[in-house]
């Protein structure tokens, strides 16, 4: 029997990387907050640069909640399973992901917005591929853009401006819708080897910027400036470098008062009031013990697969399907961001690698999106390239031989030993459209240490997503062999096992018979309870995604501060 507790207005059943800016403007606003959340509190004793503890075997996840639900795949409902990640990839903690994550933070392009439109208008409404259920969103870049601009102050951003209110400046991505300022902070450094890849992309008339990253080029907040340390992947930030929400929007929603952040809690199940349809509050299980949380609305922030399941769930005799389901749309539109198809390159030369971070890097934005014409070709969308530098002992001696030396034995050991710093890999962010086969729902066998069904996916890659795939590797192989490369080699086109980049399954869209939540993140079906994370966005870009989900969750909490009577009561 679960213990009741106080009531209070706002439930966040996550504080990762947008649970955590959620609860900033909501605290800001007065609203009385409580963050469940799965993991702890970590400290940067807790972020020790090693190799073999952050990157296989899962770092200290403060709570091993995640690996004990990795999602299980298969590419179609006919197929069999792909084998089963032995760590999930996403992070328990406060602060969730936003703590070992890369900390690239991009901004969608205009196009991002209006896929249909834009491709219909451009090239006909047959170059939308036949079994693709991409909509244009509710509204376009313009709308999201003051929460771009908050989320980048309140976090702290490093990067280049391309286009301020109109006015473009060629040190930035060109191809950038407008933004109403700078970035708080100045780009990261490059390395000699981005330079060299920059300046042979401006010799190819391409158009290469630095990215923008969440983490200090300079003292910012009272944060220190990155030192370029090279344990960045899966790896917490020693020093508070990294604006992960931990170091960032939580401190200061805690700040306020009004936020109280349950620790090692796990949310099973939101809970229904039979008779209104509305939603009363959330059981958690802490310990051994169970509690049941009231609150007047409910965000959803545990990531997409977690979002979905928790709604599959969580099961009422209103909503039999799970919450929010009766439309059948939870767990539909799910797409995972195409970073296969890679291409590696090897160098006659070192190009020092062993220091800097993967959000270090330089950008290519002229074959992402719709930056191109598309009249000759035979798919919509595009990639971004990127050239960054991160190396590490055990992925260094992983490397490719390129055909060159065989896979064992000391011939293999001394081409490694030679060639551990003279390779690059790019994994190139790619267009992925949502498909009518292509979804999430609960695994009939497979189940977490509660024994509650994991999360499946039931999904893989199209025609589209494979020719942007080949087309983007031609882009890539090329720049690489312009800037001196010998050798390419070009990766498989991969299947959608279990992403950090996972898109979909609470789609956001005014049609509620196409879409689980509205365009301000509340359910269609269950007025008083909002979604956030990428789970609600319905196309992915060629860009990562937190930032996007950052600015979404601001502009959710915002319009629930502003309608609070509306949600709250009904
Ligand atoms: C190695 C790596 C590198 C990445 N690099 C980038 C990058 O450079 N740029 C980028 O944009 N994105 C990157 N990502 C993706 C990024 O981390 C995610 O987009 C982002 O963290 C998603 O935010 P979220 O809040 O939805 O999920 P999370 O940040 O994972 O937060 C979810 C939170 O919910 C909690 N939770 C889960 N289930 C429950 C439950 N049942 N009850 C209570 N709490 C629960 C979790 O403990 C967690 O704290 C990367 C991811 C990884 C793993
Ligand atoms: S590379 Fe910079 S941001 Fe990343 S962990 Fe090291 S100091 Fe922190």
């Amino acid at each position: 029997m679960a213990t009741n507790l106080k009531k209070t207005d706002v439930v966040i059943v996550g504080l990762g990387a947008v649970g955590g800016v959620a609860a900033l403007p909501l605290t800001q606003a007065g609203l009385e907050v409580i963050g469940i959340e799965a993991g702890n509190w970590l400290t940067p004793r807790d972020f020790a640069p090693d190799e073999l503890r952050n990157n296989f075997r899962g770092w200290p996840q403060s709570a091993q909640k995640a690996n004990g639900e990795v999602p299980t795949h298969r590419p179609n409902a006919a197929a069999p399973y792909s084998p089963r990640l032995p760590i999930h990839p996403m992070m328990n903690a406060v602060g969730g992901t936003s703590l070992h994550y890369w900390a690239q933070s991009w901004r969608l392009n205009p196009w991002d917005f209006k896929v249909v439109s834009e491709t219909s208008q451009r090239y006909g409404a047959t170059r939308i591929p036949k079994s693709a259920t991409v909509e244009d969103w509710p509204f376009g870049l313009e709308e999201l853009e003051p929460y771009y601009d908050k989320v980048e102050y309140e976090l702290g951003v490093s990067g280049q401006a391309g286009n301020i209110q109109g006015k473009v400046d060629k040190r930035g991505n060109i191809f950038e819708g407008p933004r109403l300022r700078e970035y708080p902070m100045p780009p990261l450094r490059g390395t000699e080897f981005t330079e060299l890849i920059a300046t042979t992309a401006r010799k190819l008339g391409w158009h290469p910027f630095p990215g923008p990253a969440a983490i200090n080029s300079q003292g910012f907040d009272d944060r220190p400036g990155c030192m370029y340390h090279g344990f960045c992947s899966r790896g917490g930030c020693p020093i508070n470098a990294k604006n992960s929400t931990a170091v960032s929007t939580i401190p200061k929603a805690v700040a306020t008062g009004r936020l109280k952040v349950v620790t090692l809690a796990t949310t099973t199940n939101v809970v229904v009031d039979e008779k209104s349809g509305r939603i009363t509050g959330v059981i958690y299980v802490k310990g051994s013990q169970e509690f049941f949380q009231p609150a007047d609305v409910v965000l959803l922030a545990s990531y997409t697969y977690e979002n979905v399941r928790l709604l599959l769930l969580s099961k009422s005799k209103v909503f039999p399907n799970g919450l929010s389901n009766n439309g059948g749309q939870v767990g539909r539109h799910y797409f995972s961001h195409n970073t296969a198809s890679t291409v590696t390159a090897l160098f006659p030369f070192n190009i020092n690698n062993w220091y800097g971070l993967p959000a270090q890097g330089v950008a290519v934005d002229n074959w992402a999106d719709d930056n191109f014409d598309h009249s000759g070709l035979d798919f919509i969308g595009g990639g971004n390239l990127w050239v960054y530098s991160d190396r590490r002992p055990i992925g260094a001696a992983s490397m490719t031989t390129f055909g060159k030396a065989p896979r064992w034995g000391s011939a293999w050991k001394s081409f490694v030993k030679q060639n551990a710093d003279r390779w690059n890999l790019a994994y190139i962010q790619k267009t992925t459209l949502p498909y009518d086969d292509n979804y999430l729902d609960l695994d009939p066998t497979v189940k977490d240490s509660l024994g509650l069904p994991v999360c499946r996916i039931t999904a893989d890659f199209k025609d589209n997503e494979r020719k942007v795939g080949a087309f983007m590797q031609e882009k890539m192989a090329r720049l690489f062999m312009e800037a001196g490369a010998i050798a390419v080699d070009k990766g498989p086109p991969g299947t959608m096992g279990p992403s950090t980049h996972a898109y979909g399954g609470t789609r956001m869209g005014d049609n509620a018979d196409t879409n689980v939540v509205n365009q301000w993140g509340f359910s269609h079906e269950a007025p008083n309870l909002g979604i956030l994370g990428a789970s609600v966005m319905g196309t992915s870009g060629a860009h990562n995604p937190t930032l996007t989900a950052q600015a979404l969750a601001w502009r959710t909490a915002d319009h629930l501060t502003k309608n609070w009577k509306a949600i709250a009561s009904g």
